[in-house]
């Protein structure tokens, strides 16, 4: 499979943009730095950040068993979906292929793109139906997208069917790992150098608990990463974003305590859900998130806001009729919804 023959004609032949950072790299503190017209007065961040995020890159490879040239970070994943857009999707043109129901942002990020969508629902067990993706793609369908474990139905998707399909589609096979942290299934990273075609996101944003610093992660082969590293915008990730993920990387012990955490309290929500006099059914979840049906979503949600408590109402999404989504939260939190629910 050649890659570069999915690349927009433009990517092709694309100059980065060179910043005073990436022409003088081997920065020591002695040394008088007048390249970048900062203010040389101290405020912590009065310098331009490293644009190639070097110690996290170093940090993350290690823990993840990567090379450092296989990672790409973004302003959030939202960002790393949209650089990748940008490479292999020719505006008005080409088109992208995602299973709904499904995180909402890959058929937002097609739209802003100019590149149309071709959805293939999700079977009723919330799996991709493989004959038909394969037979949907045509030679103009540049990326695939598997949200695995999946938002909003928190399952993850059988892996011999993410093979087949890695396999079959002749495009980008993006699998999102924003819940990964929560699930049973191996990420696929470990399978990263069998698949020249296989992308793979993660984010800070979930298990990490650093939704604010907005850090999003895209693992691929060294080809995609130096495509996505020219165009991405030079300092796209800020200097206190990097100083914090860093930290949070030392305290892994802290972060699977709290994916523990959440882990059992998904045990213990799901089984009080389930008794609920108007709760039909708890879906299986993979994921720090529950999807659960009640007798009628509309009445339900605005029930609990009346009584303070904020739930994601899924209800217009394909196979979600009447689906609320509910984050695990805090023992204490997961109290009080259980109380409120049962008195409504
Ligand atoms: C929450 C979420 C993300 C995270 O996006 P960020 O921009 O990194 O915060 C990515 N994908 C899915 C499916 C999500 O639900």
């Amino acid at each position: 499979m050649n890659i570069e023959n999915l690349l927009r004609d433009n990517i092709k032949t694309i100059k980065a943009y060179s910043s005073a950072r990436d022409e003088y790299k081997d920065a020591s503190a002695d040394m008088i730095f007048i390249d970048a017209n900062e203010n040389p007065f101290k405020t912590n961040v009065n310098r331009y950040p490293d644009p190639q995020q070097s110690k996290l890159k170093e940090r993350l490879a290690s823990i993840k068993g990567v090379k450092t040239s296989q990672i790409l970070f973004g302003n959030g994943s939202d960002e790393v979906l949209d650089l990748l857009f940008r490479v292999f999707c020719e505006p008005n043109r080409d088109n992208v292929i995602t299973l709904p129901p499904t995180y909402g942002m890959y058929s937002v990020l097609a739209d802003l793109n100019a590149v149309q969508i071709q959805s293939v629902l999700l079977d009723d067990n919330f799996e991709p139906r493989v004959n038909e993706i394969l037979k949907t793609q045509n030679e103009y369908s540049k990326l695939l997208f598997l949200c695995s474990p999946n938002n909003p139905t928190a399952n993850s998707f059988n892996a011999h069917k993410i093979e087949e399909l890695i396999e079959g589609f002749k495009g980008i096979v993006v699998i999102d790992e924003a819940y990964i942290d929560f699930s049973n299934c191996d990420s696929w990273i470990s399978r990263l150098n069998e698949f020249p075609n296989l992308v793979i996101t993660q984010t800070f944003s979930k298990a990490y608990g650093l939704a604010g610093i907005r850090l999003g992660i895209c693992y691929a082969s060294e080809y995609i990463i130096s495509i996505l590293n020219k165009i991405k915008p030079p300092y796209n990730v800020n200097q206190l974003t990097q100083d914090k993920a860093l930290e949070r990387l030392d305290e892994l012990e802290q972060v699977k305590q709290e994916v523990d955490s959440i882990l059992e309290q998904r045990i213990v929500l799901a089984n009080e859900l389930s008794n609920i006099s108007f709760v039909q059914k708890v879906y299986p979840s993979d994921a720090n998130f529950l999807l659960v049906k009640v007798d009628d979503a509309h009445q339900r949600y605005s029930q609990l806001i009346e009584r303070g408590v904020v739930v994601r109402n899924r209800t217009t999404q394909p196979l979600c009729e009447n689906c609320l989504r509910f984050t695990i939260g805090t023992e204490e939190e997961n109290k009080t919804l259980i109380k409120i629910l049962n008195q409504l």
